[in-house]
């Protein structure tokens, strides 16, 4: 059993993706995640290093710190995997106190789980719809369950690396949303930018076009820390 926090880094920096992009919070990384996605980006949190631990008052003094003293209130628990049934006890420990203290809280979600007792404690979820590059699966129940149990309150995001991506996610929408032209939450699609590799452009301008001809029901949002920093750059 894990008794620490195992966390890969704490840092101020501006959202770079999804519905919060260009909104400056800080992150609380998680070190562990056994889910393997493919194209990860974060390979370096994929280890359950025991000794990256922390208490839960160096977690809260280092966010409290790194938001020039409380100052941002605005904080994101992402990973690794934050939801890893070994992070759950600790994580909703920082979140319950996060909260006491008036931060908003969002957490990334991988998609293979709905963790109600964390669900429940949270601002906002940004969920993952794994696509086929990624190798991993996000059954659609688990998207049913958020729309039935958080209205309001989470987007999904999917990475886009190619067409089978983009048909898949498109499929995946019609057979979730309420009726023909409607989806009760925001469904971002965003354009992969692999580690090492330069801009783009080319995939990022065929997922706007795709989404355009199917009847634009996402928003297109890249990884703007990425062409900012550059795709290996973490902590931005
Ligand atoms: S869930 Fe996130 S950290 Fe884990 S393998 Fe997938 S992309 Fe990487």
């Amino acid at each position: 059993m894990i008794t620490k926090h195992l966390i890969n880094s704490i840092y101020r920096a501006t959202e770079g993706e999804g519905v919060f992009l260009g909104r400056a919070q800080i992150f609380v990384r998680y070190q562990g995640c056994a889910i393997g996605c493919l194209n990860c980006d974060s390979k370096d949190t994929w280890d359950f290093s025991e000794d990256m631990g922390q208490s839960l008052e160096m977690v809260m003094e280092a966010v409290h710190k790194e938001g020039f003293n409380g100052a941002i209130k605005n904080v994101s628990i992402t990973g690794g995997d934050p939801l890893h049934p070994s992070h759950v006890p600790h994580v909703r420990a920082l979140v319950k106190l996060l909260k006491e203290k008036k931060y908003y809280v969002n957490i990334e979600a991988a998609g293979t789980r709905v963790v109600d007792e964390i669900f429940d404690l949270v601002d906002y979820v940004s969920f993952d719809f794994k696509t086929p590059s990624t190798g991993v699966r996000t059954p659609l129940k688990n998207i049913a369950k958020m729309i039935a149990q958080y209205p309001g309150k989470f987007q999904v995001k999917a990475v886009i690396s190619d067409r089978a991506d983009f048909v898949t996610t498109l499929e995946a929408f019609k057979m979730l949303r309420a009726d023909e032209d409607s989806m009760p939450f925001p469904w971002v699609l965003t354009p992969c930018f692999n580690n090492h590799e330069e801009f783009p452009l080319e995939r990022f301008s065929q997922v706007l076009t795709w989404n355009e001809e199917a009847g634009g029901f996402f928003r297109v949002i890249g990884q703007q820390h990425k062409w900012i920093f550059g795709p290996d750059q973490k902590q931005v």
